[in-house]
C-alpha cells in the first residue's frame, strides 16, 4: 500500500422502518414502507485508523425508536479495530445519529468543521425545528472535548493525512463535511448526510431535515466532482450499500462491507 492509499469500510449498526414519503421534501407518490440504514465508516491506511462518525447507543435508539442491530463497538471489533486505540475520529456533523457513543474513543482526536460547532452551540439551537436532529448531551460531549484539547477544527477543505481530505458541504447541517479518500479503485467519497440515499443525488431530491436546500443541491455537484465517479460516492443512510459492496468476510454480510473495491452494478 502506498503512502496515500487506504482501505475503506462501511459498518452498519442500526435500521429504521419508515414510509418512503418521509425521506423527501414534498414526499413521494409511492407511500409504501421502506427502511434506512445507519453506518459508521472506517478508513485504514499507512497513517493509522480513522473512524468516521460514532453512531448512537442503545439509550438514544430507545429514545428515538430506532433498532440497533450490532452496536458500533461490536462492529469495529469485528473489523479488528479496538475503539480505545483509535487516534482519529472525523465528525461529519453533530446530529444525534452521527455523534453519540461519545465515550467510545477515549484516546481519539476529533475532526470537525468550525461552522458545525458554532451552529450546534449557537442561536440556531433556540429554534425547535432546527434543534430536532441534535442531542444536547452529544453536543456537550464535544464541548468537553474542545476543553480537553481533543478537537481539531477545519475550515472548508483540509488534508488530514496524504490521501484523506475533508470538505465542508453544509446543506443538511450547516457545517456538514464529507470525506474524500484515495483507494486502490480510485477516489471514494464518504458522503455521510451530504447525500442520505442514492435517490437524493440521482434525482436531485432533498431529505426533509435541512438547514439549506440550495447548499444541499449544490453539495451533490461537489460530491460528483470530488469522487472518481458516481459509483465512488457512498450515501449516508442507503441500505443498498450493503447489497452493492462485498462483505469483508463470511459472517459479516449485511453488516460490514468494503468500499475500496468496485460495487456490483
Ligand atoms: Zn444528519
Ligand atoms: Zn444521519
Amino acid at each position: 500500500m502506498s503512502d496515500d492509499t487506504h482501505e475503506v469500510y462501511a459498518v452498519c449498526y442500526a435500521t429504521h422502518a419508515r414510509k418512503r414519503s418521509e425521506n423527501y421534501i414534498f414526499g413521494d407518490p409511492h407511500d409504501e414502507m421502506t427502511s434506512i440504514a445507519y453506518y459508521v465508516w472506517v478508513i485504514k491506511g499507512p497513517h493509522g485508523t480513522f473512524v468516521c462518525d460514532t453512531g448512537f447507543d442503545e439509550a438514544a435508539a430507545k429514545e428515538r425508536a430506532r433498532t440497533i442491530i450490532h452496536p458500533v463497538g461490536e462492529g469495529l471489533k469485528a473489523l479488528g479495530v479496538q475503539p480505545d486505540k483509535v487516534d482519529h475520529v472525523i465528525a461529519t456533523h453533530l446530529h444525534w445519529d452521527h455523534a453519540g457513543n461519545y465515550d467510545l474513543f477515549p484516546n481519539a482526536r476529533y475532526h470537525i468543521q468550525d461552522i458545525e460547532m458554532a451552529y450546534a452551540t449557537g442561536r440556531c439551537m433556540c429554534h425547535q425545528v432546527l434543534r430536532i436532529p441534535f442531542s444536547e448531551n452529544d453536543v456537550l460531549a464535544m464541548v468537553h472535548k474542545v476543553f480537553a484539547y481533543r478537537v481539531e477544527f477545519h475550515d472548508g477543505v483540509e488534508e488530514l493525512v496524504p490521501g484523506i481530505t475533508v470538505h465542508k458541504i453544509g446543506g443538511h447541517s450547516k457545517g456538514l463535511q464529507c470525506v474524500r479518500v484515495k483507494t486502490k479503485r480510485g477516489t471514494v467519497v464518504i458522503a455521510s448526510d451530504c447525500c442520505h440515499l442514492y435517490s437524493h443525488i440521482d434525482e436531485g431530491r432533498v431529505f426533509p431535515i435541512t438547514y439549506s436546500v440550495g447548499d444541499t443541491l449544490e453539495g451533490y455537484k461537489t460530491l460528483k466532482k470530488l469522487a472518481s465517479s458516481r459509483h465512488h460516492i457512498v450515501p449516508g443512510h442507503d441500505p443498498e450499500v450493503l447489497k452493492l459492496y462485498p462483505a469483508v468476510k463470511t459472517g459479516l454480510e449485511n453488516w460490514i462491507v468494503r468500499l475500496d473495491v468496485a460495487p456490483k452494478i
